[in-house]
């Protein structure tokens, strides 16, 4: 039977992790649409990769307590490849496809840039709290739809010559004008990398100087046959294929 999933971060378990307490809107989701009732099983993982077996004890319009009846594995395992993906903001839905999408293929961690030709400029504050809040909240839904007891972490926008300037193995950039195919580049990796970064650019592309500030840094620039892809078809393609070569789309 497919479990009753339900999601509650690390801070809602009692500090002895014998008990939770469900959010108003999982409890809602339980209450009004599943009509659970107390003595029900359900399941319940904390977005950081833990799963339990649950049975829920009281239920309120707006609280569900419930107790933990073992630790179990997570409904779908993990991939092994921790990916991290590194792209350009871009416009609403466009950056919103690629985080659902992304996190159905397993990334780890999404960090959205902010490029030279970026086609879109967060200011401080509000407008990247609230977007941020949002892009969470498609990555908690779609990890809850693939069985994944992990959500992926969203960082706050960053520069990309910052990004560019990190240490790190295994870093790719993936450009629409010039590098090599990626499987001339991941030839020279470890068969077993186990981490990797990729970096897709904004609608507009990467500057001449945002590719020699890669190079320079150590990045391998990788090109994807004879097509310019749009940024969130390349976001979206590029996890797809490292999961195949590195991770466990196999
Ligand atoms: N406006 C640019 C295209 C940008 S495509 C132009 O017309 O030339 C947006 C991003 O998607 C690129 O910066 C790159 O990171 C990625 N991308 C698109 N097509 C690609 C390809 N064939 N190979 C590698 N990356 C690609």
């Amino acid at each position: 039977m497919t479990r009753r999933r339900f999601y509650a971060p690390p801070a809602s378990f009692t500090a002895d992790a014998k008990s939770l307490t469900l959010s108003g809107e999982e409890t809602r989701h339980a209450r009004d649409v599943l009509r659970l009732q107390s003595g029900d099983e359900i399941f319940v993982f904390d977005g950081a990769g833990r799963e339990f077996q649950c049975v829920v004890q009281t239920i309120s319009r707006t609280q569900a307590e419930v107790s933990v009846t073992a630790q179990v594995e997570p409904a779908r395992p993990e991939s092994p490849l921790e990916l991290t993906l590194a792209i350009a903001l871009l416009k609403g839905e466009k950056f919103d496809l690629v985080i659902q999408k992304a996190t159905e293929l397993g990334v780890k961690r999404i960090m959205p840039l902010d490029t030279e030709r970026a086609d879109v400029r967060l200011r401080e504050g509000d407008s990247v709290q609230k977007r941020l809040t949002r892009w969470r909240r498609i990555a908690l839904e779609a990890a809850k739809q693939t069985g994944r007891a992990y959500v992926p972490e969203i960082s706050a926008p960053l520069a990309l010559s910052v990004l560019l300037a990190s240490a790190g193995e295994n870093k790719l950039m993936f450009s629409e004008r010039e590098g090599k195919s990626l499987s001339e580049m991941t030839n020279g990796f470890d068969r077993r990398a186990t981490e990797v970064i990729a970096l897709v650019g904004p609608e507009g592309g990467w500057t001449d100087n945002e590719i020699e500030s890669a190079r320079k840094n150590a990045w391998g620039i990788v090109t994807l046959g004879g097509r310019i892809l749009r940024a969130e078809t390349a976001g979206v393609t590029v996890v797809a294929l490292l999961q195949h070569r590195f991770g466990d789309l196999v």
